[in-house]
């Protein structure tokens, strides 16, 4: 057996993280910035558990461009580096100094929010500069240093006249990325990636009025001064206490999230674990219809307060992804470029997290305030009764929550809907009988005899009430759906009294025949019979089986209204 070391030439590595690292270039800003957030609350760290003497202040980060020189300038007032800490930190490549110093301070520094992870992240400079200069004095009393790498493995580390503290990052803007000396390009992407960054981002200034004097004279001229504009919220809603929080607070904050909706949402949930996995967030379910709504806003993730991604595919549950909001862990497992999630429990811990934290809060929304749950009810079931067939864990909760109106608008729990249906609506094998409408409109008739006989009717409208009704009956063996207008309606239900038709023999045959001719030959009864009713003389119906495996055949398979192609069959 030979062992040995691989060799990996610094000249190979660097075109290699240039290009395939990272897929996206736009991500080294989110890096610099990041690393910048981090020196600043390192230090904050530092000041805090009396390591160091100096003053934290109130710093923050600038990010500058300027296009003539085609460089952009990303400024800290953090810890700086002294030069060793260059030689150790820079010059090693995936050495990643975050790391280092969340092992070094452990529990003290578990909250801290540092970002850096893999020592990878300042090198996506080079995806856009073809030089990058460092300018570098650390809170430690030392010469401040300059350092200077054209993306080949040689650099120069020279002293510098900084007299701050802090770091600069110089980037000489490739020709192939000029795109990213665009004002409005710069903003998007701080916007995207760093609105809600613990640290300041000023980005230009712009110009305010001062306040009126209380004694100023009617035409009296405001006075205007230049202030920073300041990019980010460094203390968005999810940071926060729930309890610091009222419910105008949630809603200024979807809208902050969301700046172009201008629904509100019906509720929201606010997140907050720190064991086993550390995650907060807070969640809102928005207004929806049954309709599945191409949707741009979704639910995004962050990670200490830099945006990752809006792909929450695997950590929220396929039901929940219709929901809007944010969902912030460090501890999801993400690759290097962080855009891709890595296979791994504790993302199936924090799904099913998620899951029971939504079901609990559905049932003391529920609980609390049952009329408004109510109202809400038709806005929300599409999801919740998703929830029921794609997630066991949301089923077992559902039965505090889930309602079941009536075509007159009386709301029941499972449980209230047995009850209701135990005097009068049994079969002759003792189950309940659930008659239920789909469409109260289309239906109406049969609705009305059905309620003329004393019969309560369910709605149950949504695309995918066949699936749901099926699972309903295979764990509640003494329950059955039928629909109003199946041809068993009659049959089913264990009546004592004899139908009363008021046509003679004959002419319930000629009836019979003269109908028979005009619907569709198999599948459909035409039933004179037992037809009390005043609003229809006769009905026209087709067996519960028949059409509900049609149904159902139409709602799986196929994408349907969620891509549902994870039913149970
Ligand atoms: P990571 O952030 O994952 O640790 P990076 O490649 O992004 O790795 O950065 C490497 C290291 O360089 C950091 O951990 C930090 O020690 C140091 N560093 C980078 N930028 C700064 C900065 N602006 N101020 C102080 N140190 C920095
Ligand atoms: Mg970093």
């Amino acid at each position: 057996m030979t062992t040995g070391k691989i060799n990996v030439s610094v000249e190979n590595i660097f075109p290699l993280i240039k290009k395939f690292l990272y897929s996206d270039h736009e991500i080294f800003l989110r890096e610099l910035v990041s690393n910048a957030t981090d020196a600043t609350l390192k230090l904050k760290h530092l000041t805090n558990i009396g390591e160091t003497a100096v003053e934290y202040g109130n710093p923050i980060i600038e990010v500058r461009i300027d296009k003539d020189d085609k460089k952009i300038y990303i400024t800290d007032q953090g810890l700086g580096m002294t030069a060793d800490e260059v030689e150790k930190y820079i010059n090693q490549v995936a050495f990643s100094g975050a790391e280092e110093f969340l092992e070094k301070y452990k529990d003290s520094a578990k909250d801290s929010g540092i970002i850096g992870h893999f020592g990878l992240g300042f090198y996506s400079a080079f995806m856009v500069a073809e030089k990058v200069e460092i300018v570098t004095k650390s809170y430690k009393d030392e010469p401040a240093v300059h350092w200077v790498c054209d993306g080949s493995p040689e650099f120069t580390l020279e002293p510098a006249d900084k007299t701050t503290r802090g770091t600069e990052i110089i980037l000489h803007i490739a020709e192939d990325s000029l795109e990213f000396l665009e004002e409005g390009k710069i903003r998007d992407l701080l916007k995207k990636y760093n609105k809600f960054m613990p640290v300041p981002i000023k980005f230009g200034t712009h110009t305010e009025n001062l306040p009126v004097p209380e004694d100023a004279p009617t035409d009296y001229q405001p006075e205007e001064v230049e202030v920073d504009t300041i990019i980010n919220n460094p203390n968005p809603a999810w940071t926060k206490q729930p309890a610091d929080l009222t419910e105008a607070d949630y809603s200024d904050f979807y809208h902050e999230l969301y700046p172009t909706q201008y629904d509100e949402p019906l509720f929201n949930i606010h997140l907050n674990v720190d064991y086993p996995f550390n995650l907060t967030g807070i969640l809102y379910f928005p207004k929806m219809s049954s309709e599945l709504q191409i949707q741009k806003d979704k639910i995004q993730l962050y990670q200490n307060q830099v945006y990752v991604t809006d792909n929450v595919e695997g950590i929220v549950p396929e039901f929940l992804t219709m929901l809007r909001g944010v969902i912030d862990s460090p501890d999801i497992p993400l690759n290097v470029s962080r855009s891709y999630l890595q296979a791994d429990g504790a993302v199936k811990k924090i799904s099913n997290y998620i899951t029971r934290k939504v079901a609990d809060k559905l049932k003391s929304l529920f609980s609390e305030n049952r009329e408004d749950f109510e109202q809400k009810w038709n806005d929300i079931k599409i999801v919740l009764e998703y929830g029921m067939l794609s997630e066991p864990k949301f089923y077992e909760k559902a039965g505090a929550f889930v309602l079941y109106p009536t075509v007159d608008d009386k709301y029941y729990t499972l449980e209230e809907l047995k009850e209701a249906l135990a005097p009068n609506q049994t079969d002759k094998d003792g189950r309940l009988v659930v008659l239920y409408a789909s469409n109260k409109e289309a239906q109406h008739g049969y609705i009305s005899a059905a309620k003329d006989k004393g019969y309560e009717v369910v709605l149950l409208d949504s695309p995918i009430v066949s699936h749901l009704i099926q699972k309903l009956e295979s764990d509640n063996d003494k329950l059955t759906f039928v629909r109003v207008d199946s041809d068993n309606v009659n049959k089913l239900i264990n009546k004592d009294e004899e139908a009363i038709s008021k046509l003679s023999d004959e002419e319930k045959d000629k009836l019979k025949t003269a109908i028979e001719a005009v619907v569709p030959a198999t599948g459909y009864t035409v039933q004179l019979e037992a037809m009390d009713s005043n609003s229809a003389p006769f009905m026209i119906t087709q067996p519960e089986f028949m059409r509900r495996m049609k149904e159902m055949s139409q709602t799986s398979g196929g994408g349907g209204m969620f891509g549902m192609n994870n039913f149970p069959d």
